[in-house]
């Protein structure tokens, strides 16, 4: 293949190298096909064969014995011999049975080959072992490689719990790309004395590659094993890196840089050591000491006198009327239920066994220092966070379309939301994230009114419901240059996942944090912000602070960072499954406050099931999330050319690009989509690396409005008729996911429905004449163009803004929350009345008594002691939702008399008030 025609594919292409190289294979089978039934001739196979090229070396399977008799077949002219090695090779990567059958390893003629053993004795209870392969970078001629295979194949006994092949390179160039484009990798020997460039030149090759070109542009050839492994574990931190040197073992074992290398060993050690450390590695991330201990609690005969009847099953399963459920589930259910933490089960709340472990091992799994473990949800994950660090009277900067468990961790902290918007997307209805200006401008206008002190959090959504990806890094950066103290809580629920992925990991915020640790420790950091102070100036205004990239005081910044996942929404835990992780360098001072807090919301009867679910999400991750990842990511930019490039389902239907999901001023790479023409995956990188917002490509948009369909009802129609369940909706579009649970095959039965709908469109249409063309139009018109404004958060009411900075927005939700209590303090204003408008016009101002949340969008369009205004009414007639939570149409807007309440100071704001004055 032309270097033209590889590059034009590149961001598919390379997201899609496992599936990718699936497709070659089915292509070569196809090919021999035809050679052998004569249709085509040798030079197709010919094609088909260099096609696979040089990235099939980086996969143990089938490897060199079977490729070269391949040619061999190839050669000799044997079509059939051909075809049948072919079809067996192709089939084996497809269904991935070479993982567990050793006879895929032979070559064709099985009499001559020398019998791989791959899987030497199976398990006892029957099941295959997991297998992986260790990538092997050794300055071993080429003719030695299948020998040194082949020692690591002997070394295998029957009690290895994992079963390995070797996957061998000779460069740093190869390695990268090996641990790149073949997720099964799990660990990596180095042997030192291995060059930095590949042998090979091939496009794929330096495609992979730009993406690395800082690791390679400082070429230290003595260093090149310590620069490998710094350069793997930036792109998969879960990989097992052992370096086998000749030399000054000592030595290397000491230098700091060695940390991320599992062991130093002398070369000419045992093999045997070399293997059992690697599985003692694998085995490292496969214990789940949780699970693997709730497994045994299972196991025991236990009699149970505690308060849990379901425990053991008995009353199920001894029920003529409930059995059905103990059939439904199954026995182990009921025989891991248990309300003890004795039996080495541990306790949730005070943890100090297996859960205490396994919490550890999350950390250290999602790069955290610290990782707690959560069984009601990231609802409950961000009110422990917000009321642990933040007291009465604090000023937090949130996003006022973040999720509800935000607005009421507020209430219930009774801190000072300041509420900023992020900037519209009013053709659809829906908010994209809060720019940095909008947040730099808000701490700088707290700062001139002297209220910095008061400001301890940054709170914000990453990446929001569609996709918006903040610039994590570059938003802690500026804020910390603000308030080098400031706390930032990222709201992950949907994310967790972007850990395994290189290029989504930099824009968590654990991987921010990371990044900008190890910045601030570089004589660099510190150079680079003296530079700006002196650029500067003494005082610099408003517009040029906001206009200017700030650098924080690498010597002053305290990096406070958490970050919530729901890890059942993006990874294999049970529902409500979901994790704080603490990167916080006060941690030690809030961690009483920390447990108060955890104490506040847990249940003290947490799910056995739950945990055990978050222990076992975090070994998958660890040992195939890396593939996983990149696959949901693969079926996402599947699904997303499919539909834009369909010749029916693109008349109705689309799947709207980066640029129409983050407008260009917060794209300033350029990058337009993924799969717009001309676009390589190094664009792509760039988006993610530089640009203010990037788009998670794999949460789709589809724009439905343009089928006629309302999102609600699209939804709907999906669910009901085809099976299709779809995430959240807006006026016009609903939002599809891909994760790690999703096939191609799933892509398939959506662009089939897809295709469905939008023929049956057109012969309605065909047949409907005229006026069902005009229907339609006006349909169309109405979801497309007739959208509401979106309404921005008015103000608080001045009752509630008695603590507050003159000029700055934040105000005391507490207050206005319970002021609704009292029944006498609220009245009720229909909004389509009469009265409604003429409050609007003539006051007096009405006041929101609670939160006023329609799904969809699904963000409060009111929050306590919030005015209402024009804005919001109008919104509010215009809404075509059934839903709105905190609204009852039939009394109207439930309304504060703020008369009754003014007069009332809450004792919140006492105190926060006697605490400024304290410190
Ligand atoms: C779903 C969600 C939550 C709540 O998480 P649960 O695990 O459902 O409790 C919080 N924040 C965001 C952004 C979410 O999408």
């Amino acid at each position: 293949m032309n270097e033209s025609v590889q590059e034009s594919r590149s961001i598919d292409h390379f997201f899609s190298a496992p599936s990718g190289r699936t497709d070659l294979w089915r292509d070569l089978h196809a090919a021999a096909r035809s050679w052998a039934s004569g249709t085509k001739n040798r030079r197709a196979v010919e094609a088909a064969l260099t096609e696979l090229g040089v990235s099939e070396e980086f996969h143990a399977f089938p490897g060199a014995d079977l490729l070269a008799a391949l040619r061999g077949l190839l050669q000799n002219d044997d079509a059939n011999g051909f075809l049948s090695l072919a079809k067996r090779i192709s089939i084996a990567i497809i269904t991935g049975n070479y993982k567990h059958d050793a006879k895929e390893w032979q070559a064709a003629d099985l009499s001559l080959a020398e019998p791989v053993d791959i899987v030497p004795a199976s398990a006892a209870d029957g099941v295959s072992r997991p297998y992986f392969e260790m990538l092997t970078v050794t300055p071993a001629p080429l003719g030695r490689w299948p020998h040194i295979a082949a020692e690591f194949r002997r070394l295998r006994r029957s009690e290895d719990a994992f079963v390995y092949e070797a996957v061998l390179v000779g460069s740093l160039e190869d390695a990268i790309c090996a641990a790149v484009v073949n997720p099964d990798i799990a660990a990596v020997a180095i042997y030192e004395g291995f060059t930095l460039r590949s042998r090979h030149d091939a496009p794929v090759l330096r495609s992979v590659l730009a993406a690395q070109q800082p690791l390679l542009d400082q070429v230290d050839e003595a260093d090149l094993a310590l620069r490998l492994a710094a350069g793997l574990k930036a792109i998969r931190p879960e990989l097992d890196i052992y370096l086998l040197s000749d030399r000054r073992v000592e030595k290397l074992a000491g230098d700091p840089r060695a940390a991320m290398v599992r062991r130093v060993m002398y070369q000419i050690e045992e093999p045997l050591e070399l293997h059992l450390s690697v599985l003692e590695g694998i085995q490292a991330r496969f214990e789940t000491p949780f699970f693997d201990n709730l497994k045994r609690y299972a196991q025991r005969p236990i009699a149970t006198f505690h308060a849990l009847p379901i425990a053991r099953g008995k009353s199920v399963f001894r029920s003529p009327w409930i059995r059905d459920m103990g059939q439904f589930y199954g026995i182990n259910l009921f025989l891991a239920e248990s309300s003890a933490t004795t039996g080495g089960l541990d306790s949730l709340l005070e943890p100090t066994g297996n859960i205490k472990r396994a919490q550890e091992m999350a950390a250290r799994a999602f790069g955290a220092d610290h990782v707690f473990f959560v069984t009601n949800g990231t609802s409950t994950s961000n009110k422990m966070v917000l009321q642990a660090l933040i007291a009465p009277g604090d000023i937090v900067i949130l996003d006022r379309n973040c999720h509800k468990s935000h607005h009421y961790g507020l209430v219930l902290s009774g801190a000072q939301p300041f509420y900023v918007e992020a900037f519209p997307m009013v053709e659809f209805s829906m908010y994209g994230a809060v720019p940095l200006r909008t947040i730099k401008k808000a701490l700088l206008d707290l700062k001139a009114e002297g209220r910095l002190d008061r400001v301890k959090m940054v709170d914000l959504t990453n990446c929001t419901f569609d996709g918006h990806i903040y610039n994590t890094r570059r938003v802690m950066e500026e804020c910390l240059a603000i308030k080098p103290d400031l706390i930032f809580l990222w709201d992950e629920a949907w994310f967790g996942f972007a850990r395994w992925s290189p290029f989504l990991r930099p824009r968590t915020g654990m991987g921010a944090a990371a990044d900008i640790e190890a910045w601030a420790k570089t004589p660099e950091a510190l150079a680079q912000h003296e530079r700006q102070v002196a650029e500067l100036g003494a005082s610099p205004s408003l517009e040029k602070l906001l206009d200017t990239r700030l650098v924080p005081d690498p010597r002053a910044i305290r990096l406070r960072v958490y970050q919530t996942n729901s890890t059942h929404k993006s990874m294999s835990a049970i529902r409500q499954g979901s994790m704080v992780l603490v990167r916080d360098v006060e941690f030690h001072r809030v961690e009483a406050q920390f447990h108060e807090a955890v104490f506040t919301h847990a249940s003290t009867s947490p799910n056995q099931q739950l945990i055990a679910s978050l222990d076992v999400a975090r070994r998958q991750m660890e040992l195939e999330g890396y593939g996983l990842v990149m696959n949901a990511i693969e079926v996402a930019l599947d699904i997303r050319r499919e539909v834009n490039s369909h010749p029916v389902i693109a008349k109705y239907f689309s799947i709207v690009g980066a640029d129409g999901m983050v407008p260009s001023e917060y794209r300033r790479s350029g990058f337009v989509d993924f799969l717009a023409p001309g676009t390589r995956w190094d664009d792509q990188l760039r988006s993610m690396r530089e640009d203010e917002f990037c788009l998670d490509p794999t949460r789709m948009t589809l724009v439905c409005g343009t089928a006629g369909f309302d999102g609600t009802s699209f939804k709907g129609l999906l669910a009901s008729q085809y099976n299709i369940q779809v995430n959240k909706t807006s006026r016009n579009s609903v939002l599809l996911q891909s994760n790690i649970n999703n096939t191609r095959s799933d892509v398939a039965l959506l662009i089939s429905v897809l295709l469905k709908i939008s023929e049956s469109i057109e012969t309605r249409l065909k047949q409907g004449g005229d006026s069902e063309r005009k229907a339609f139009n006006a349909k169309v018109q109405s979801l497309m163009k007739d959208v509401p404004d979106l309404p921005n958060f008015s103000h608080f009411h001045e009752t509630f803004r008695q603590d507050a900075g003159d000029t700055t927005p934040e105000g005391d939700i507490r207050s206005a929350f319970f002021g609704a209590y009292n029944e006498e303090q609220c009245e009720y204003v229909p909004i389509d009345s009469a009265e409604c408008d003429r409050r609007l016009k003539d006051g007096p101002d009405m006041v929101s008594a609670n939160f006023v949340i329609p799904y969809p969008p699904g963000f409060p369009i009111m929050v306590p002691g919030q005015v209402v205004t024009h804005e919001t009414i109008t919104f509010m007639r215009k809404l075509d939702v059934k839903e709105i939570h905190g609204y009852e149409k039939a009394r109207g807007l439930k309304l504060l008399k703020v008369d009754r309440v003014g007069g009332k100071k809450s004792g919140g704001q006492e105190t926060a008030r006697k605490k400024t004055r304290a410190t």
